[in-house]
């Protein structure tokens, strides 16, 4: 029995020349790394996340949304991960150099199918020894879809990598499966609360029990929180009543190339 759907057809083709377009852009070096400062309550910079941006000759620049989640289907996002990696990588020991930036850290994000590669450790220790990053300064987002399947495997993984200074951070957090047993066993430096409950967290009681939960969660855990997403200052403040240490968002700055990131 066969089915023919047109408009599945045509998005399986354009999901194929999505991919072919992604392969091609890797090897014509268009992908590039937008910063985003991650600030303290006194606005001071401690750190950026970065950002993967495509800059495709036609359509401009293009942003993940419309492109990552077809790599994470293929394995392109093995390459395009170790790209981002070994991008942040190269940034940070350019920063190591510089008064304004050495303390600078930088969180990447790692899809779950890249980091569920058994070689995925290996890869980011050599990464760290050929480039020459300090390891105390690169950081790992991780989202919750990683705790789906074998927690064991993500722990020995994390306890590896923190053992060489790396540090992690919980991306999205709020939105996924955690269950706070795990959350326990797992290795991280941070929690960041979802930008979906920042946004509302002055109109929605729901949303704002949320973020007041995670920060306390943190709290009691030992652990950083980080609040995404954050645009105006009646947010910050609220944020900061809650005992909420990190913040990014535009209110702060937005994703920009490393050349237009102001550091003071
Ligand atoms: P994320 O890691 O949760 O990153 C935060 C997203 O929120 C970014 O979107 C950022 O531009 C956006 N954002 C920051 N501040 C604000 C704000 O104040 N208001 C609003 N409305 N949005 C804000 P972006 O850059 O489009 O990235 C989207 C997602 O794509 C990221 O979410 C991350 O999951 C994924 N991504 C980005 N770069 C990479 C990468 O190098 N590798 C992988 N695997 N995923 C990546
Ligand atoms: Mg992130
Ligand atoms: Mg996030």
């Amino acid at each position: 029995l066969r089915f023919y759907d047109p408009e599945m057809q045509a998005l399986a083709s354009s999901r194929a020349q999505l991919e072919a377009d992604i392969r091609k852009a890797l090897t014509r070096g268009e992908f590039v790394l937008y910063y985003q400062p991650i600030v303290d309550e006194n606005r001071k910079i401690t750190g950026v996340e970065a950002l993967l941006r495509w800059l495709h000759p036609q359509r401009g620049v293009i942003s993940p949304g419309d492109f990552i989640s077809v790599a994470e289907q293929s394995d392109l996002i093995l390459p395009l991960g170790a790209w981002v990696l070994e991008a942040a990588c190269a940034q940070l020991v350019k920063w190591a150099a510089g008064a304004k930036t050495q303390e600078l850290s930088i969180a990447v994000n790692v899809s779950t199918r890249q980091f569920r590669q058994p070689e995925f450790v290996d890869d980011v220790a050599a990464l760290l020894k050929a480039t020459g990053a300090n390891p105390q300064k690169l950081k790992l987002e991780l989202t919750e879809s990683l705790l789906v399947h074998d927690v064991e495997d993500a722990v020995r993984k994390m306890q590896e990598l923190r053992a060489l200074g790396v540090r992690f951070s919980l991306d999205d957090f709020g939105t996924g499966y955690s269950s706070l047993s795990y959350l326990k066993r797992l290795p991280l430096s941070h929690l960041k609360i979802d930008q979906t409950f920042v946004r509302d967290v002055l109109l929605d009681p729901n949303d704002a029990a949320i973020a007041r939960i995670i920060v306390n969660l943190a709290q009691s855990l030992d652990l950083g929180v980080v609040a995404e997403g954050v645009e105006t200052e009646g947010q910050l403040v609220f944020l900061v009543r809650l005992g909420c240490k990190f913040f990014q968002g535009y209110l702060f700055g937005r994703p920009v190339p490393v050349d237009q990131l102001i550091l003071d």
